[in-house]
């Protein structure tokens, strides 16, 4: 099953995308990775999930990404004697570590890290920012503060401290488990929870020891201004709008977003633009206008792909929202003023790097009739590269392993194939030729562009761009090799 558009769609699964009938269906409306929340549902749940998944991706015989995103450290309030409280702006709040019962008073916020990060002045926001604390005095245990915007408090309340680092571990012991558990069953992208520092994601890579792709959620300020470190330990991007609009003011996100978008895109590494994309979809079958202005905003930009929480997993209309997520990105990518967005928005980087360069080349396949760029990938470095130029034709990543071809079921335009391991070069072309025909990109009359590595399977040796005439008899004469 060939796509028409090249960015692409992430749904996560819940209650509402649990069977097969639902994520096959969410698969053929335009789903190209399904994310698992570690969140929510237990380990039963997840591996029902992924066996369904994998059912489906052998039923349409095309590579699937699974993303499973790990909850990370998340901050929680305690318990309050009568569950919730009213608090009124202006009216003093304490939070400490005494496990009594909270009241309108007080209530437990049982993270001593937190104590002992904090200093007058600073912020303390709950439940995704709609109670806002400034704290007036504080010690190891304790902060007192002020309401400066009140609300309802209920029990485990999520808490956010914007203004601080945090000396927390990356990884709770909650997400060591889930890590080691969604590891060993074999999903493809790890997502990564409050990411504050580079060393937060090297942990995570020494943990996953590569069986999976490391993606980090850039939710916090601190991950911001760290930015350029995490992208190059990271082998993906996600732009976490829930959490950063509550750790920033909401209006900083859009350029905030704009410039993740554009350094993981440098670094041809995939960036995914997440949350509150198509929300009123959760109950409306249709979306606001805004909406799709949002998710179009984001192709223009040249996100690799853009992403449903619970607009698929809880909603009343997941395989609308997936369609309607496809339908917005073949009506963007046929806008010329696209093309004219994405060439605008190329980095153009001095220095010629042989690899680089030749990736590069192919992009301007524009006027010839050359149909697709066939790139032999062993780790998809030499797919992501062409794909970072986005081309005017078809990518096909091909590929003797599933794990890098479902990897790549993330980067932007990249139509996966696994093919039989190469060993000759011109038996790559005759295998490039075929899938490019087989996927109904090219016809005998066309020709497609093949970039391979010589030796073949060897990491990073991509040193061949060729031009190949789709028809067998040609290759044969021009390639005798
Ligand atoms: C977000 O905060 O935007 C996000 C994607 O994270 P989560 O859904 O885990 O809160």
């Amino acid at each position: 099953m060939r796509r028409l558009r090249n960015v692409k769609i992430v749904a996560t699964l819940g209650p509402a995308s649990n069977d097969y009938q639902m994520i096959r269906g969410l698969f053929e409306a335009g789903a190209d990775v399904f994310r698992l929340n570690m969140s929510h549902g237990t380990h039963d749940d997840i591996r029902k999930r992924h066996e369904i998944i994998r059912k489906v991706e052998a039923d349409v015989n095309r590579p699937i990404a699974i993303l499973a995103d790990l909850q990370g450290p998340k901050l929680r309030v305690g318990v309050f004697a009568n569950s919730s409280e009213e608090l009124e702006e202006g009216a003093t709040f304490r939070m400490d570590l005494s496990p009594a019962p909270g009241d309108a008073k007080r209530v437990q916020l049982p993270h001593p890290e937190i104590f002992a990060a904090l200093e007058p002045g600073a912020s303390l926001l709950v439940n995704d920012g709609k109670i806002r604390l400034k704290v007036n005095e504080c010690g190891t245990d304790f902060a007192n503060c002020t309401v400066t915007v009140g609300g309802t408090i209920s029990n485990r309340k999520g808490v956010n401290v914007p203004d601080v680092v945090l000396p927390l571990a990356a990884l709770s012991d909650k997400d060591r488990g889930d890590l080691e558990f969604a590891c060993e069953l074999g999903v493809d992208w790890l997502a990564l929870s409050f990411v504050q520092r580079p060393e937060d994601v090297t942990e995570a890579r020494h943990l996953a020891r590569g069986r999976a792709a490391i993606l980090s959620k850039i939710e916090k300020p601190a991950a911001v201004k760290a930015y350029d470190a995490i992208l190059q330990v990271s082998d993906g991007i996600m732009v976490a709008r829930g959490d950063l609009g509550v750790e920033l003011p909401v209006y900083s996100v859009p350029p905030i977003q704009k410039r993740l978008v554009r350094g993981a895109r440098a670094a041809a590494k995939p960036v995914i633009v997440a949350t509150q994309m198509l929300e009123s979809m959760i109950e409306s079958p249709v979306p606001t206008r805004a909406e799709v202005s949002d998710v179009a905003t984001a192709i223009y930009e040249g996100a690799d792909a853009v992403m449903l929480s619970a607009e698929s997993a809880a909603g009343k209309y997941p395989i609308e929202a997936v369609t309607t997520m496809n339908n917005v990105a073949m009506s963007v990518e046929k806008d010329p003023t696209f093309r004219s967005v994405i060439e605008a928005s190329r980095v153009v980087r001095p220095g010629i790097d042989c690899r680089r360069d030749r990736c590069r080349r192919p992009r301007d396949c524009r006027a010839t009739n050359i149909k697709a760029i066939c790139c032999f990938s062993q780790s998809g470095t030499t797919a992501s590269l062409v794909a970072r130029e986005r081309p005017h034709v078809p990518i096909m990543a091909l590929t003797p392993l599933m794990s890098t071809a479902r990897r790549m079921a993330l980067t932007w335009g990249a139509h996966c194939v696994i093919t039989e391991p190469q060993d000759r070069f011109k038996g790559a072309v005759l295998a490039a030729v075929r899938a490019a025909r087989d996927a109904g990109f090219a016809t005998t009359e066309d020709q497609i562009v093949v970039t391979a590595g010589v030796p073949f399977n060897v990491k990073g040796t991509t040193n061949i761009l060729r031009v190949a005439p789709c028809d067998e008899r040609l290759i044969s004469r021009v390639d005798p090799e």
